[in-house]
């Protein structure tokens, strides 16, 4: 087979993996100094796929064959796809390739498990050392790594790459028993201490004065997780991405509505999930992360699913009412962050604005507060929602998203994964 038919089978099975996310921010010069593929000066290329997945990486697996049999997975041992397998060399050569066009980043790396963990994790590992050893290849590497390798293997993972991850996949250990029969969520989150470990080790060590340079290690470790496949509720899912963010740093827990797949699985539900639902994940795990929010007041026993209809944010202030009107001259930050439609950057703003004067409707139109959203639940200078008059019921109908709009995010995904559009945002 040659490299490019290699190319399509492997790039397209890639897709379904949401955990990673290339940067479109600045990034500092990946391990420093010059060679090719810094990021520090020009030339980063960003481009994204119509359905909004970035594709400023090159997104591939080594092999999509695999010993493994789970059920959500295109590349299960079950499953009648065509298979194909790269060499490491094959994968540098592509990576540079690609670079130097400028059509990447830099490279994700994941594959399907041949032979052992270990067998696959050394050739993951092996593309990553010859980018960085033999090529000085400066750009972004993200490496998938398999809980079930030797902590040294993922260990030397972390030394290559910028980011590593591993996938719980879903949310407890039943649902793994049922559609992931291998895999285990334990063994999963060890791996994860493992890193943490890892991490914070080579910062304590950085910080040590005079201390030699510790050898680079990955910046952080990210996650993803399948909504949809198995009926774990959003309060589940949470409960988890919770656990992740507070118990082994986690940079980021991505959230990837699962999507029929050629042949499935009899265990797997015949529809996926509306797109909304993954966008109002990642709108709640941003409420967790920026906005001080506890998981209970999201999503709880007696709701354990959000608001398809309405943001997480609002969905929470129309239940408390009791909370707002907020005055935007005097409310704490903690409250301000709690007000529909204002985000961190608006309360920064407003936080600064008001140490020199009262704050009026017209200044906060001139720090770009959406007033539509923000109005019936602050006072100003010049403003008390009271004139406005609406109850819970009229407040909730005016935020409701226009019919064409529902229909849109009530429908399936195009395609398998995320949207990258919808994974961050003010709320
Ligand atoms: S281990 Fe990964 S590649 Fe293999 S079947 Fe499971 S999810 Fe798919």
């Amino acid at each position: 087979m040659d490299i490019q038919h290699k190319l399509e089978i492997l790039a397209d099975a890639a897709k379904y993996d949401a955990s990673c996310a290339s940067s479109g921010a600045a990034r500092k010069d990946s391990r420093g100094g010059k060679g090719v593929g810094s990021t520090g000066g020009t030339g980063i290329c960003h481009s994204y796929a119509p359905d909004g997945r970035c594709i400023s990486l090159l997104k591939v697996l080594l092999t999509n064959a695999c010993l493994y049999d789970c059920h959500y997975c295109i590349n299960r041992r079950s499953s009648n796809v065509q298979r194909a397998r790269f060499t490491p060399e094959e994968v540098v050569r592509l990576t540079l390739d690609f670079y130097k066009r400028n059509f990447i980043e830099g490279l994700f790396l994941s594959s399907g498990i041949i032979r052992s963990a270990d067998y696959t994790m050394e050739l993951v590992v092996e593309v990553a050392r010859q980018l960085r050893e033999e090529h000085h290849f400066r750009g972004y590497i993200h490496l998938k790594t398999i809980p079930e390798a030797s902590p040294a293997l993922i260990e030397m993972a972390g030394r290559y790459a910028d980011r590593i991850s591993i996938n719980i996949e879903l949310p407890t250990q039943q649902g793994l028993s049922k559609l992931a029969p291998e895999k285990n969520l334990a063994r999963t989150q060890d791996a994860m201490g493992h890193i943490r470990g890892k991490i914070e080790e080579r910062h304590a060590e950085k910080r040590k004065p005079e201390a030699p340079k510790p050898p680079p290690f990955a910046t952080g470790q990210s996650t993803q997780m399948l909504v949809g496949a198995d009926d774990s509720t959003d309060a589940v899912i949470l409960q988890r991405a919770d656990l992740l963010y507070g118990t082994y740093r986690l940079r980021r827990v991505y959230y990837s509505g699962f999507s029929p797949i050629p042949e499935p699985s009899a265990l797997l539900p015949i529809k996926p999930p509306p797109l909304v639902r993954e966008h109002r994940l990642y709108q709640a795990d941003w409420l967790l992360r920026f906005y001080g929010f506890k998981v209970e007041e999201i999503a709880s026993a007696a709701a354990p699913n959000l608001d398809l209809q309405l943001d997480p944010k609002l969905a929470w202030a129309l239940r408390n009412r009791a909370t707002f009107p907020v005055d935007v001259n005097r409310a704490p930050r903690e409250i301000l962050l709690r007000v529909p439609g204002l985000g961190v950057r608006n309360v920064e703003r407003i936080l600064s604005a008001r140490r020199y004067a009262r704050l009026r409707l017209a200044d906060l139109l001139q720090l770009r507060v959406p007033m539509k959203k923000v109005l019936p639940f602050i006072i100003a200078a010049d403003h008390t929602p009271a004139r406005l008059g609406l109850d819970d019921d009229s407040l909730r109908a005016r935020f409701l998203p226009p019919p064409r709009q529902m229909e849109l995010d009530f429908a399936a995904p195009p395609v398998a994964g995320d949207i990258d559009s919808v994974r961050s945002g003010e709320l």
